[in-house]
């Protein structure tokens, strides 16, 4: 049978995606030109010799940048967009649909309610309309949104996050006038159970937020034990899952799979956040905010004489706190699910093996003495960091790992990031160093590609490289 011609990722799909996108502004203007001629005014006209002198400076500016696409980029949480988001974005981007109400593009709000449904179907949240949810710009402005619903709820009450949760939710209560309690984490940096029994015990705090996935370390906070305690205490639960949400794909238990309970319990919390952005092969502007109760609704009524809603059906800009939203990323992230669907097979098959990558990547750094692993990877970040006797000496090892790699040619770059311990946190896991200084800096790999599986001999020869014997 002939091979069946595909759609790669850059910059294998260059061609491919290059026909597609041009194929897109063509029928797009085609789609236009429907409504008769339209002369374009001269004021917007740019000669294209300019046009071109202008884009190939901007090409070479936006070669200062660092090879998010490549698995030797083995830093951040960054890689570029699937193709197929690239096509839905630039496509709906030509008509420039807001999401803010139906009249603004009813397109794309329309692809917003159905990948909205996909994701609480994901989380095992009601069918719509049960649930409540839309797209945000970020994961900030996602939970931005569940935190006032949670003090619109429950007010006058604090909010309690882990430690390690991610900084906004310290942030975002003090935006929002409320107390944020952060309760300390056990040695593999998920919420200490016992603390957080004891906070909610004091009555102050009407919701907690669960991590399934912390942004340093992936530690996968336990959804499963915290509902029955916050629920004893007639607590909420909302769940960061910005970073780790996708992962329910592969809550499974099997091997490259991850932990399945505190997945399988995110359907008995009130509200979940996640980020297709990170996980879901969008480019950024694409957060997500959802409310296992439509009721909430009733938090974000507002009227204005500007908006223009002209039918009873639900208008997205009702139920968010942002006003205009690019209808492109819904299309982008609807194209996107399409053909990569939310199921083991679909999305699931792009996020296994990066999971399988940080435990073979783990097992490696473990099986030498030149590197420690700092803890057991659970979902696709690993951290790690140079064997040596004093914290000053790893933290130097760390920076100058982390410098000299990025340092290397193009095609030898090895490109990491750092992660910033204290002594407690190392000792908690079995580290025992001189503690000659506070804090320092270790060394974190986010292998969010599927392509770090392949690479990881390829990574840790590189790594091995960099760290020598100091
Ligand atoms: C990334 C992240 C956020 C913030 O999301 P942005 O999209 O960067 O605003 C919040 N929580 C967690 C757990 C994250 O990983």
């Amino acid at each position: 049978m002939p091979e069946q011609p595909v759609l790669r990722t850059m910059p294998a799909g260059a061609i491919e995606l290059g026909d597609q996108l041009h194929r897109a502004v063509a029928e797009m203007a085609s789609w236009m030109r429907e409504y008769g001629d339209v002369a374009a005014h001269s004021s917007q006209d740019v000669p294209l010799s300019e046009l071109e002198a202008a884009t190939a400076e901007l090409r070479h500016r936006l070669r200062d940048n660092y090879p998010f696409h490549h698995p030797r980029y083995a830093g951040q949480m960054l890689k570029p967009p699937h193709p197929a988001a690239v096509i839905g974005y630039v496509t709906a981007m030509l008509v420039n649909p807001n999401n803010h109400a139906l009249d603004g593009g009813p397109a794309t709000a329309a692809m917003e309610k159905d990948v909205v449904g996909q994701l609480a179907a994901m989380f095992g949240f009601p069918e719509a309309p049960g649930h409540l949810g839309h797209l945000t710009s970020s994961g900030t402005i996602a939970n931005l949104e569940a935190l006032f619903v949670a003090r619109e709820t429950h007010p006058g009450k604090a909010i309690s996050h882990s430690a390690d949760a991610h900084y906004t939710h310290a942030r975002m209560a003090h935006l929002l006038g409320i107390e944020a309690v952060a309760v300390p984490t056990t040695a593999d940096g998920t919420m200490d159970l016992d603390a957080l029994d004891a906070v909610l015990g004091q009555g102050r705090v009407g919701t907690v937020v669960a991590t399934t996935g912390t942004t340093g370390l992936g530690a996968v906070d336990p959804v499963h034990e915290i509902v029955p305690i916050a629920r004893r205490h007639g607590v909420r639960v909302h769940v960061d899952a910005a970073y780790g949400g996708f992962f329910r794909l592969i809550a499974d238990d099997q091997p490259g799979g991850v932990v399945a309970a505190p997945y399988l319990a995110i359907a008995d919390c009130d509200s979940v956040v996640l980020d297709p952005h990170k996980h879901g092969l969008q480019p950024y502007g694409c957060g997500a905010v959802l409310f296992r109760d439509a009721g909430v609704a009733q938090h974000y009524l507002h009227d204005s004489p500007y908006t223009y809603f002209t039918s009873d059906d639900l208008h997205l800009g009702e139920i968010s706190i942002e006003c205009s939203r690019a209808g492109a990323v819904a299309a982008a992230l609807w194209l996107t699910l399409r053909l990569l669907p939310l199921t083991a097979d679909g999305l699931g098959a792009v996020l296994r093996p990066g999971r399988q990558a940080a435990l073979d990547w783990a097992a490696r750094i473990e099986a030498g003495d030149e590197l420690r692993l700092y803890q057991p990877p659970q979902l696709d970040i690993v951290a790690y960091f140079p064997n040596r006797q004093r914290l000053s000496e790893v933290d130097a090892a760390s920076a100058a790992a982390l410098a000299a790699g990025m340092a290397r040619p193009p095609a030898e770059s090895l490109h990491l990031a750092t992660y910033t311990v204290d002594g407690p946190a190392l000792a908690a896991r079995g580290h025992h160093l001189d503690l000659d200084v506070p804090t320092g800096r270790i060394l974190r790999s986010v292998l969010m590609k599927p392509e770090h599986e392949a690479a990881v001999p390829e990574l840790h020869r590189g790594l091995l490289g960099l760290v020598g014997r100091g």
